[in-house]
C-alpha cells in the first residue's frame, strides 16, 4: 500500500518497459482509504490503535435489509441487469426524490451507481472535458478534485473560512464563474466540516446561476439523514426548481442506512445525461451487483425508523467529539451542524496537518486524516462514526499528544 498521500506516480514501477498513462501518475489515491487501511494493518500487527479516520458506520445494515438481500440472491437474482439498475429499485429512488426530497423524478432520470463516488465519476465523464472548469467550495471531499481531473476538467477552488461557517458566499462563487465554468459541486451536509446549507443560502447561490446558464450544479446528499437537532436537509432542484434541468443528485444507501460495503448508490438528473452515464456504465461496469440492489430496494422504500435511530446516535456522538475538542486547549472547532465529522483547526501547534497526523499515528495510535487533503492545511478530521468509548479514547489520545508538543 502506498504512504498516505503518495502519488501514483511515486509508486513502485511495475514490469520494467511499461509506463503509467499521465492520467494515473497525476491521480492520487483516496487518502481517507488509505489511512483506514493502514490503522486496521498496524491493529492487525499488533499496535494499540484507535482509528477515527474514514466516515463508515459501525452499525450492522438492518436486518430487514439483509434480509431483502438474501431472499433475492436465493431467488435466483444473480445474474446480469438492466446497466442503468434493476427498473423496481430506479422507481423506488425516483419515488425517494418526488417525495421526500420534493424533487420531482422519473425512473428514467435515475441510474444506479457501484456507490455514490461512481455517480460522481460516471456524470464528471459524461459532462466534463478539457477546457472545462469544476466551481469546487472548500474545505471539499478529498476525490471530488480527483475524479474531476481524471475528466479532463480543471478545478477551480473557492475557499471558505471557519469564521463565515465554512458556507460559500454568493459574490464569491459570482466572481469565480467564468465561460469555461461548467460544473459547480455541492455537498450539504459537508464532509468534512459538517456546514448545512439553509434554505436560504440555496436560494442565493441560485440566484447566481440563474445569471449563468452554462453552470450545472451537481448535489452530494449522501449525508442527508445525518443532521444536529435544528437543522434541516434541502435538495437545491426542490429549493430552485426552475433550474432542476441542470442540477444532478448524487446519493447512496451506505451513511444513511449503514451499507458502505453494499456499493449501492445513484444519479439523478436531465435523462439525456442519465442515458448517457448509462451508456459509459455499459460499457465499464455493467450492472451493480444484483442481490445487492434488492436490499437497497428494501431500503429505499421501507420505513425510516433504523435510519432515524442511527442518525440520533450520530446526534450523541457528534456532541461527544464536539464538546472534547472544544475543551482541548489551542484547538478552534466550529460544531458541526450534520455528517459525522468534525474539522478542528490545530494551526496553533505550529505543524502542517500531515506531519500532524503522521506524529498522532506514531506516538499515541490515533488515526485521523490531514486537512490538507479536504483543501486546507490548518485542519485535521475526525470522525465521530464509532463508538462513544473509542470516540473518548481519540480526544485522550489527541490531548495527550497536543499537550506533549
Ligand atoms: N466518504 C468517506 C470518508 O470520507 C469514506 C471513505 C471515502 O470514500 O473517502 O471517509
Amino acid at each position: 500500500m502506498p504512504e498516505p498521500g503518495t502519488p501514483v506516480s511515486d509508486c513502485p514501477a511495475g514490469p520494467s518497459g511499461l509506463t503509467l498513462s499521465p492520467r494515473a501518475q497525476a491521480l492520487q489515491p483516496s487518502l481517507t482509504l488509505a489511512i483506514a487501511a493502514k490503522a486496521k494493518q498496524l491493529r492487525a500487527e499488533g499496535r494499540d490503535i484507535c482509528s477515527l479516520s474514514a466516515g463508515e458506520p459501525d452499525f450492522d445494515t438492518p436486518a430487514f435489509i439483509r434480509q431483502a438481500a438474501a431472499t433475492a440472491l436465493e431467488a435466483g437474482h444473480t445474474r446480469y441487469g438492466p446497466a442503468a439498475g434493476e427498473p423496481a429499485l430506479r422507481e423506488a429512488i425516483a419515488a425517494k426524490l418526488s417525495t421526500e426530497n420534493g424533487v420531482p423524478t422519473r425512473a428514467e432520470q435515475v441510474l444506479v451507481t457501484n456507490g455514490g463516488k461512481q455517480a460522481l465519476y460516471n456524470l464528471f465523464q459524461v459532462l466534463l472535458g478539457q477546457g472545462d472548469e469544476v466551481l469546487l467550495p472548500a474545505p471539499y471531499w478529498l476525490s471530488y478534485p480527483e475524479i474531476a481531473r481524471l475528466a479532463g476538467a480543471s478545478v477551480t477552488v473557492l475557499p471558505t473560512e471557519a469564521a463565515q461557517g465554512f458556507r460559500l458566499q454568493p459574490e464569491q462563487l459570482e466572481a469565480a464563474i467564468t465561460p469555461a465554468s461548467k460544473l459547480l459541486v455541492l455537498n450539504s451536509p459537508s464532509n468534512p466540516t459538517g456546514m448545512v446549507l439553509s434554505r436560504q443560502e440555496l436560494e442565493a447561490i441560485a440566484a447566481v446561476l440563474r445569471r449563468h446558464p452554462q453552470v450545472a450544479v451537481v448535489c452530494d446528499e449522501i449525508y442527508e439523514f445525518l443532521l444536529a437537532p435544528g437543522h434541516s436537509h434541502h435538495s437545491f432542484a426542490a429549493v430552485a426548481p426552475d433550474l432542476a434541468d441542470r442540477v444532478f443528485v448524487v446519493n447512496g444507501c451506505a451513511k444513511g442506512w449503514a451499507m458502505t460495503g453494499w456499493r449501492i448508490g445513484w444519479l439523478a438528473g436531465a435523462p439525456a445525461v442519465i442515458a448517457a452515464a448509462s451508456a459509459l456504465q455499459s460499457q465499464t461496469t455493467s450492472n451493480v451487483c444484483s442481490f445487492a440492489q434488492y436490499g437497497a430496494l428494501a431500503a429505499v422504500s421501507g420505513p425510516r425508523d433504523c435510519v432515524q435511530a442511527m442518525a440520533a446516535q450520530f446526534n450523541e456522538r457528534r456532541t461527544l467529539l464536539s464538546e472534547g475538542l472544544r475543551a482541548i486547549p489551542g484547538l478552534q472547532l466550529l460544531p458541526p451542524e450534520g455528517a459525522f465529522y468534525a474539522f478542528p483547526d490545530v494551526s496553533s501547534y505550529g505543524l502542517d496537518s500531515m506531519t500532524l497526523c503522521n506524529r498522532l499515528l506514531d506516538a499515541v495510535g490515533l488515526a485521523v486524516v490531514p486537512g490538507v487533503a479536504f483543501g486546507d492545511d490548518r485542519c485535521i478530521r475526525l470522525s465521530c462514526a464509532a463508538a462513544p468509548a473509542t470516540i473518548s479514547d481519540g480526544l485522550e489520545r489527541l490531548q495527550r499528544f497536543l499537550g506533549s508538543l
